[in-house]
């Protein structure tokens, strides 16, 4: 599993491009690799596993079908482990912003690092949507976007010896304040304060004790209140303005906002591309799960069709069948056979399993 880097110049040609790595996603590009399709998986995530990983990774799934448990992480562990002998090809850390079709037939699809796929088919297993940062709602401060203004940690080397201001009350952001406050190497910041809208943080007892207990050694501000405004001199951010729950406004100076407010699924782009939608979703037939576009693919909690479920079991029914969708636009000529993995030798050969067992 790989987290290529962003190819700005010719485009990657593949039989296959799946829009999502959570599980429907993922088990679709296992689908496709069993009939010999590869493909390429892009997710606006740093990580694989979609909503298990990012909305509930610990708590445990009962209806996976012969599994009478499993945590978010460990299905999605599992899942990648699965997938491994086929070798996908992971593109992380972008979100899908285009998709075209050709003249050709093929789809142009492009991501926000300017990674371009030429894909004979598409499929979309989008899920609720990209999911992104929750953005600070100021007018005008995106303007220092990733240069004073970050979402998510690069290096920690960027806040060296600057006064950082982090703004979030979950995990992450008490975690980073934590870290950073601890911090006694050269990527030390000069000063660490923690900004939560109310004085009550959702997150684990022991990251609340601990960015408490600095506070009380003083290696960390804690301050309640919303960030309203902002002071720039230049073309630099120098300030924030903070609010208090009285109404009460006052001037932050600093050199980095970090901002870790959680993220969101957003549809955004799938939403633009002109598809026929209904409630959000992408209508389908039941026999390949195909869009009305030739060649479009949607699968998981993306799609609708009468009856459907969001449940992670339909998502993997919905994934072997638009493979064989898939199987049959990309070889034309050639009957695809449904084969048993216990029992097909070629299966085993693509699954670098003994066939002996
Ligand atoms: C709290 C909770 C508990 C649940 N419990 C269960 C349960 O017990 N059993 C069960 O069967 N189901 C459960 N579900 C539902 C289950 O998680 C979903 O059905 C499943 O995650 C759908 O998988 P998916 O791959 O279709 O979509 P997702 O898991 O949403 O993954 C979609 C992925 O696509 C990415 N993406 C979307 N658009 C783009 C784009 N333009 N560019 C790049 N990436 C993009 C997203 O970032 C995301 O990672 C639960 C859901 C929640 C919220």
């Amino acid at each position: 599993v790989t987290d290529q880097a962003p190819c700005a110049t010719a485009p990657i040609e593949t039989d296959a491009l799946i829009v999502g790595a959570g599980p429907a996603g993922l088990f679709q590009a296992f689908q496709l690799g069993l009939l010999e399709i590869k493909s390429y998986i892009v997710d606006a995530l740093p990580y694989a596993g979609g909503q298990c990983i990012e909305l509930y990774p610990d708590k445990p799934i009962y209806d996976i079908p012969g599994v009478p448990h499993y945590t978010g992480r460990q299905l999605v562990a599992n899942l990648l482990k699965q997938l491994a002998p086929f070798e996908p090809s992971l593109h992380l850390g972008q979100v899908v912003t285009g998709l075209a079709k050709q003249d050709d037939g093929r789809f142009l699809v492009t991501t926000s690092k300017d990674t371009r796929f030429i894909a004979k088919c598409v499929i979309l297993a989008a899920g609720v949507g990209a999911f992104q940062p929750k953005l600070l709602p100021v007018e005008g401060i995106e303007q220092f976007r990733d240069q004073q203004l970050f979402y998510q940690l690069g290096s920690k080397a960027d806040f060296a010896g600057k006064h950082l201001l982090i703004v979030g009350g979950e995990d992450a952001a008490l975690d980073w304040a934590s870290r950073f406050a601890s911090e006694q190497g050269p990527d030390r910041p000069k000063s660490v304060t923690l900004l939560h809208r109310r004085d009550v943080f959702q997150a684990a007892p022991e990251a609340i004790a601990q960015v408490k207990s600095l506070r009380d050694a003083g290696a960390l501000r804690l301050m309640v209140g919303q960030v309203t405004g902002f002071v720039a001199e230049g073309s630099g951010l120098v300030a924030v303005q903070v609010t208090d729950v009285n109404g009460q406004t006052q001037s932050l100076p600093l050199d980095a906002l970090l901002v870790l407010l959680g993220l969101s699924p957003k549809l955004g782009p799938i939403a633009s591309w002109g598809l026929e939608m209904e409630r959000k979703q992408l209508p389908v037939d039941t026999e390949k799960f195909s869009t009305r576009i030739d060649g479009l693919f949607a699968v998981g909690d993306v799609n609708t069709y009468p009856g459907k479920k969001k449940l992670i079991l339909s998502a993997f029914h919905e994934c072997a069948l638009a493979a064989f969708g898939a199987a049959a636009l990309i070889f034309p000529d050639k009957k695809i056979m449904l084969q048993y993995t216990t029992t097909s030798t070629r299966l085993h050969s693509l699954l670098g399993v003994d066939s002996k067992v």
